[in-house]
């Protein structure tokens, strides 16, 4: 609490101890708090009509009930969640996750996150987050598409073009989706192609969309570097993950000349000192559904694969967390930080811990949070809304090279905001108070609601 200004820690207190026990929800709001001192010493008007209190809390959270039949004719029974978290800047917006370890807390701290990253895109769209603790691995293709129909049973009551629109998240890619667009359009006899994204091209998704979140990362990446005069090219780089966001943050580093040695998934890590193979990686994970441990025995010879290490030992000069919430601890930043990295920038959502975001900040290694280096997801997600409404389908140079304006235009308000609040370089503040205030002018606007 020290860290954060007097004022603002009677808001903290309060969080706390409404959202007992939902500590991923804690952390993300006192990460936040702690950069929102400097703004209310310069404008006090933004601590008025109790506004941080409001955006602290959800304006809805749906949970419910999701019973499916499995292969085995057992009846099964999941836990739904949609937190619509704040609506000031447009339709909810913010992905769906399916994992075990989902709960109210995770799911809140996502969308309390969401919240400040769609205000950092520019974009029309507020915030919210979804999911399930349904444990997709494993499943039968028949499984998945019954747990989707299921969820989406209920889902469908609270989402819609102008009220939510879901994308996806850990456990939920363009399978998912359809599944769930098909079972939406079922039940409210409407072809509303904007009440999902992430969907695939032959029914409304948009190009670029799949590789947004990993691409925008590197394009993110890359713009930091050049503060310091630096570039991608001959650095050697580490991706935790070997899901949606890691695969295109590898892909796109690699175009920009970097090198890829190791990459994840949640048994353990493999190194390739020749470069990641991702042609392989994503027929391992993508078309095979099989673990990240078969790398080694079907690309051989110089590679090899670690149970339950962590992958934060290998020497790197680039770091990209891609993988889930707090995977990178204070030890592992101390580590990196050893080994001579330079950079590191958050693919995920809180993959860092908050003594290793300390640890990177006081060594001065380039850090990036994800609220502001992954949004490129969610800015492409609103690329998609856009098309979708204007019937329109962009070539996949044009999207990307909105993506990369978006990117870079984020990377340079949080900069100019760091440095305008007498912090340059502290992208952490700066992506807070730009997202902050973004949402505290039109909530302000709007009176108290
Ligand atoms: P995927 O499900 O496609 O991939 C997740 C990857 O992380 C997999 O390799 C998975 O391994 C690994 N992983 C999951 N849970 C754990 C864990 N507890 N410990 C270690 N590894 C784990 O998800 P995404 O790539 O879409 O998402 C990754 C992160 O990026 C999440 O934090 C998400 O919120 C964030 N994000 C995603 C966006 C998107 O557009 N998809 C947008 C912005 C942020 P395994 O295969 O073993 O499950």
């Amino acid at each position: 609490m020290k860290s954060i200004d007097e004022k603002l820690r009677p808001i903290l207190s309060t969080v706390i101890h409404r959202n007992f026990g939902e500590q991923e929800f804690h952390q993300a709001v006192h990460e936040v708090l702690e950069s929102l001192g400097r703004v209310i010493s310069k404008h006090p008007e933004y601590a008025d009509e109790a506004l941080i209190e409001r955006i602290c809390e959800p304006e809805r959270q749906i949970i419910f009930r999701v019973p499916w039949i499995d292969d085995q004719n057992d009846v099964q029974i999941n836990r739904g969640f949609r937190v619509q978290f704040n609506s000031a800047l447009g339709p909810y917006k913010g992905g769906l996750r399916f994992h075990p370890s989902v709960n109210v807390g995770i799911i809140k701290f996502l969308g309390f996150e969401q919240t400040f990253k769609n205000a950092l895109t520019g974009l029309p769209i507020g915030g919210g987050k979804g999911g399930s603790d349904f444990n997709p691995r494993g499943r039968s293709d028949r499984e998945i598409m019954r747990f989707c129909q299921s969820f989406m049973i209920e889902l469908h009551r609270h989402v819609g073009e102008y009220v939510d629109v879901p994308a996806g998240d850990i456990g939920v890619g363009g399978r998912e989706i359809g599944y769930m667009f098909g079972m939406y359009k079922r039940l409210t006899n409407r072809y509303e192609a904007g009440v999902l994204t992430g969907k695939g091209l032959s029914f409304g998704g948009s190009r670029a969309r799949t590789e947004a979140t990993g691409f925008g990362s590197a394009y993110f990446m890359r713009r930091m570097l050049g503060t310091r005069d630096q570039t991608f090219e001959g650095k050697r780089c580490v991706v935790s993950g070997s899901g949606n966001v890691a695969i295109y943050a590898m892909e796109k580093i690699v175009s920009f000349g970097g090198k890829v040695v190791a990459c994840s998934d949640s048994d353990g890590y493999i190194v390739d000192e020749t470069g990641i193979d991702l042609g392989l990686v994503k027929e391992i994970k993508e078309i095979r559904r099989e673990r990240i441990s078969e790398y080694p025995r079907l690309k051989g010879h110089g590679t090899y694969y670690i149970k339950d290490g962590s992958i934060w030992d290998v020497p790197c000069d680039v770091a990209m967390p891609s993988a889930t919430q707090n995977e990178l601890t204070g030890a592992d930043a101390a580590t990196l930080v050893k080994n001579g990295m330079v950079a590191i920038c958050e693919g995920a959502n809180m993959p860092c811990t908050p003594e290793a975001v300390h640890i990177f900040q006081e060594s001065g290694v380039l850090f990036a949070p994800g609220k502001a280096a992954n949004a490129g997801g969610v800015a492409t997600s609103a690329l998609e809304m856009q098309q979708n409404a204007s019937r329109d389908s962009w070539s996949f140079e044009k999207t990307e090279e909105r993506l990369a304006a978006i990117m870079h235009n984020i990377h340079d308000a949080c900069a100019e905001t760091a440095a305008e609040y007498g912090a340059p370089g502290n992208y952490v503040l700066g992506a807070n108070i730009t997202g902050f205030v973004r949402v505290a002018e039109a909530m302000r606007a709007m009176g108290v609601v």
